[in-house]
């Protein structure tokens, strides 16, 4: 309703300062793309990037929400996203914190609710423990892996890539990149 249109809807949860969501939309004006961030201070840099480049100037399939991820079943309707992207995010390296972790199997249990049938979720890292983490997460929440790799610039599915604010920090200091596509338990 608010894009005015019924295309596919893809969000990106902790987009930081919004380099690849933001070059996401301009590539593919067929997807309409929503940032999520949850502090506003970073969100206003994703906003100053979006308003103040020319080559952003004619992008009209995104918008920006500034909100904590454990909220998302209360803002989305169920089966009303069609890709969720989790890039870099905040590793929680606490036990205790693990909940947290938005490869958490807490957080599975939230992106399923909004997912459509065949949604499914993209996750880069380039924190091991974190990857393994989510990997086991994957299995405890019975989630399907599609694929993944440990090294993705390297990998057969480097073309395209997007590269996030993170991506390039950290690639750039010989760090490899982890990327995995999942998708919720089937739905009978
Ligand atoms: N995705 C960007 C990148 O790859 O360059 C930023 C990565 S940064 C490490 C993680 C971002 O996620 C931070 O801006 C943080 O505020 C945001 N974030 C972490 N937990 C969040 C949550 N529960 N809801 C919304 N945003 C969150």
């Amino acid at each position: 309703e608010l894009f005015g249109n019924d295309h596919p809807i893809h969000i990106e949860v902790g987009m930081g300062k919004g380099q690849f969501i933001i070059e996401m939309a301009r590539r593919n004006p067929e997807v309409n793309y929503i940032g999520i961030e949850r502090y506003s201070s970073v969100l206003l840099r994703a906003l100053e990037r979006f308003d103040n480049d020319e080559e952003y100037k004619d992008v009209n399939n995104i918008r920006f929400i500034c909100m904590d991820a454990t909220n998302l079943p209360e803002v989305f309707a169920v089966g009303e996203i069609d890709k969720i992207y989790l890039n870099f995010s905040d590793p929680w390296p606490k036990a205790r914190h693990a909940k947290r972790r938005l490869t958490s199997k807490q957080f599975f249990e939230r992106y399923d609710k909004i997912l459509a049938f065949d949604g499914v979720v993209e996750f880069k890292t380039d924190n091991r423990e974190l990857f393994d983490f989510s990997l086991e997460q994957v299995e405890v929440a019975g989630w399907q892996l599609d694929n993944y790799t440990f090294d993705l610039h390297h990998s057969e599915y480097a073309e395209g890539n997007v590269m996030t604010e993170y991506e390039e920090k950290f690639s750039a200091m010989g760090n490899p990149i982890c990327r995995m596509v999942i998708k919720p338990p089937k739905k009978k």
